[in-house]
């Protein structure tokens, strides 16, 4: 049986926002679950796509890659782009050697039925304001929760 027929995840209600994906079955750590799969845009394309649903105005499908290109997950996009956002994550995103794909790898065991997450640290220009902050309110809930989606400058020692 090829892995395409066997998926390891499941796009379900979320236990904290929307729409989630979970473990189908036990996925044991270092697995690769998913690719994050979307068109590939470049990051004007991003801000000129930026959704305006006023109901929910900053969710966002875009994965920033480090060769600063942007995945849209809303084109052509795969279930990877429904993965909820943790502090403190069970899944990594991680990329490619050549920096072109991302995959959404196990960290840990994770159990059957257990939502998947990974830390979006979304990364933003300029100065992280408390409005900016609270945009990207994050309801994790996790003891490691800093309570955004925003990657946040490492503190000085
Ligand atoms: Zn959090």
């Amino acid at each position: 049986m090829t892995r395409a027929s066997q998926p390891w995840h499941i796009v379900k209600q979320s236990t904290l926002h929307g729409t989630g994906v979970f473990a189908l079955r036990d996925i044991p750590a270092g697995t690769r679950i998913i690719e994050y799969g979307g068109k590939r845009i470049t990051p004007e394309q991003a801000d000129e796509l930026h959704p305006t649903d006023p109901d929910d105005p900053f969710h966002t499908f875009f994965f920033s890659l480090s060769s600063g290109k942007v995945i849209d997950g809303g084109n052509r996009g795969n279930d990877a782009r429904w993965i909820n956002h943790s502090c403190g994550p069970n899944c990594e995103a991680q990329e490619s050697a050549n920096g072109k794909r991302v995959y959404i790898k196990a960290l840990v065991d994770i159990p059957a039925d257990t939502e998947l997450f990974y830390d979006y640290g979304l990364v933003m220009e300029g100065r992280i304001t408390k409005k900016l902050r609270a945009q990207y309110l994050c309801l994790c809930a996790t003891p490691e929760c800093r309570g955004t989606m925003l990657a946040l400058p490492k503190k000085k020692p």
